[in-house]
């Protein structure tokens, strides 16, 4: 991962996190956006995020180097809310709610026979419904066969509990309409990234052949990016990474975007504290629609994969209870990086300044 620290002038300091391999991203930032950044008023975000994306447009419409702004973004945006006072889920439009249901992700293949994997995959499931998660998401994609059968014992052995599927893009358009009606039969809530995000058009064709929600966008950037994918029809969830979309900044015009089209937006998150308390603020700050007088909560994915970076790095790392996560209240992003514990895990560290 490539963490990014903004200092202000006054001694301030922002975090943000960067999706992507860390060190191409890192070398955007040293080589590219850091120097354009410096001396510009860090409360001024959108100003950043537009003087990043112009200078840049020739070459990194999608991509790296946006993954490069959005880790950019994140920082100065906890680096205004520490300099306002005010916690990230107030300064994206406000705070509708202060807990937030997560859903675990988990559920990854091992190298080990079908049969004892999916023994396996189920008892892990299981073990995080114990732990008081209510809704679990599982990994689809390994062949048919498999898929299939991994679907129907996990709803045998999790009758009452909230499930998903991510295929990470893992089928063409008649495998996805089998896998998806077994999804269905099976009441999955949605069928993640059946296909490529190559071909938005068929994101239409299987929906109008299936009845479970389809979600996908954890590949996809910017609010043009979105506005093309979610206009060719057919997603009910859109799920921008915050770190890797453009950053906060962006991911609220998405927000918009999916808003006016009756579109869900549930972020993809996967890495460090950073950009599980930045989804936490997100959603924390997201209208639900439709509005009514018990309206749904969304849920927030919480990779439950062992991952020092996301659990041991951080002085206050969100907890997790009973499958609840509680919307952090301090200035910014209200998580930061205990320095001495993060040094242990550095790699590489550069640094950019104005001498
Ligand atoms: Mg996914």
């Amino acid at each position: 991962m490539l963490l990014i620290e903004v200092i202000a002038n006054n001694g301030a300091v922002g975090w943000g996190e960067c999706y992507g391999p860390a060190e191409v991203t890192q070398s955007a930032v040293t080589s590219f956006y850091a120097t354009r950044l410096l001396g510009l008023d860090p409360i001024q975000t959108d100003k950043a995020w537009s003087k990043c994306w112009q200078s840049s447009l020739d070459y990194a419409r999608r991509g790296i180097m946006m993954g490069a702004i959005s880790g950019l973004d994140m920082a100065l945006w906890d680096l205004k809310g520490k300099l306002l006072n005010t916690p990230l889920a107030e300064l994206m439009g406000g705070r509708f709610r202060d807990k937030l249901p997560c859903y675990a992700t988990g559920m990854y293949y091992k190298e080990m026979p079908e049969q004892k994997l999916i023994d396996a995959l189920v008892k892990e499931a299981k073990a995080y419904n114990a732990k008081g998660f209510k809704a679990m998401k599982i990994k689809v994609g390994k062949n048919l066969a498999f898929d299939k059968k991994l679907i129907t014992e996990m709803r045998k052995a999790l009758p009452k509990a909230q499930l998903m599927a991510d295929s990470n893009h893992a089928y063409d358009l008649p495998e996805a309409v089998e896998i998806g009606q077994v999804l269905d039969e099976n009441k999955f809530d949605w069928f993640e990234e059946p296909l490529s995000p190559e071909f938005p058009s068929l994101y239409k064709q299987l929906s109008e052949k299936i009845n479970i929600p389809l979600a996908t966008g954890e590949c996809e950037q910017t609010r043009w990016g979105f506005q093309q994918l979610l206009d060719a029809g057919g997603v009910q969830i859109a799920q921008p990474d915050l770190a890797y979309c453009g950053g906060p900044s962006e991911a609220i015009k998405i927000r918009t975007i999916a808003s006016s089209l009756g579109v869900k937006v549930i972020p993809h998150v996967w890495g460090t504290m950073l950009n599980m308390a930045a989804a936490a603020h997100f959603l924390g700050s997201t209208f639900c629609e439709p509005g009514r007088a018990e309206p749904t909560s969304p849920i927030l994915e919480y990779d439950c994969t062992p991952n020092p970076l996301r659990e041991d790095i951080f002085e206050k790392p969100l907890k997790v209870v009973k499958g609840i996560i509680t919307v952090p209240v301090d200035p910014g992003l209200g998580v930061c990086p205990d320095r001495k514990v993060m040094n242990s895990f550095c790699i590489q560290k550069t640094e950019t300044d104005k001498g």
